[in-house]
C-alpha cells in the first residue's frame, strides 16, 4: 500500500518520513511524480491549503495522500506570516530572506512580546472517502538573531524557553518529539492505521 507525502519541501519530507516510518505503507514522495503540476495554495487557512494539496494529488494519482500546510503565527504581527509563511519576503525569496524580514518587522519588540506558534494541519485524502484532518501546534518566542544550523524555514529564530534552544539547535529527534508537525502526524497516524485496517478488510 502506497502513501504519497505531498510535499516538495525536503525539510518537511525528512520529518514526515521519520515520524511515519512505522506505518504499514510504502512512503512515496512527490519526486516520484514529476509529471504532476505545481499546486497553487489559494486557500485562506492551513486546513484549506492542506485539503487542496492532498485532494488534488489524490485525484491525479488515485492513491492515498497526506499533505500538510503549516506556518508561523507571530502575535506582535497580528498572526502573520500565517498561511504566507513560505513567501513572507516575496515569492521564491527563500528562508534566509523570510527570517531577515521577520527580524526587521520585530525590531524594537521586547522579548516578552515576541510570542509565536507554529501550526500544522495535516489532510489525508483517499479515493471514495471524506478528507480527514489532524492538527498540531507549538508555542515559542522569536529570538533576536538566528541561532543553530539544523531544521529549515524559521527554525533558527523559533526559541523554546523550556529547552533554552531554538528548533535549529535541536537534533531532528529532539524537534520531532515536540514539534507542531509531530503532534499533527501522531494524530494522523491513528487515522492512517484505521484506513489501513479498512483496506485490508
Ligand atoms: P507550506 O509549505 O505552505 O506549508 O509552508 C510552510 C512554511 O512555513 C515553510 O516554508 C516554512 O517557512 C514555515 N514552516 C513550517 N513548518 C516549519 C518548521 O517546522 N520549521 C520552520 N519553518 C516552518
Amino acid at each position: 500500500m502506497k502513501l504519497i507525502l505531498a510535499t516538495k519541501n525536503q525539510g518537511k519530507l525528512a520529518e514526515m518520513q521519520e515520524l511515519l516510518a512505522d506505518l504499514p505503507f510504502e512512503l512515496v514522495s512527490l519526486a516520484v511524480y514529476p509529471e504532476l503540476p505545481e499546486i497553487e495554495e489559494t486557500g485562506e487557512s492551513f486546513a484549506e491549503n492542506a485539503a487542496i494539496k492532498a485532494e488534488t494529488v489524490m485525484r491525479l494519482t488515485g492513491e492515498l495522500v497526506l499533505a500538510d500546510d503549516s506556518g508561523l503565527e507571530v502575535d506582535a504581527l497580528g498572526g502573520c506570516p500565517g498561511v504566507y509563511s513560505a513567501r513572507f519576503a516575496g515569492p521564491g525569496r527563500g528562508d534566509k530572506a523570510n527570517n531577515q524580514k521577520l527580524l526587521l518587522d520585530l525590531l524594537g519588540v521586547a522579548k516578552k512580546d515576541r510570542t509565536a506558534r507554529f501550526r500544522t494541519v495535516v489532510a489525508i485524502a483517499a479515493p471514495d472517502r471524506k478528507t480527514d484532518f489532524a492538527v498540531g501546534s507549538v508555542e515559542g518566542l522569536i529570538a533576536g538573531e538566528e541561532q543553530g544550523d539544523g531544521g529549515f524555514g524559521y527554525d533558527p529564530l523559533f526559541y523554546l524557553p523550556a529547552a533554552d534552544k531554538t528548533f535549529a539547535q535541536m537534533t531532528p529527534q529532539e524537534k520531532n518529539q515536540i514539534s507542531h508537525r509531530a503532534e499533527a502526524l501522531a494524530k494522523a497516524k491513528e487515522i492512517l492505521r484505521a484506513i489501513a485496517a479498512d483496506i485490508l478488510k
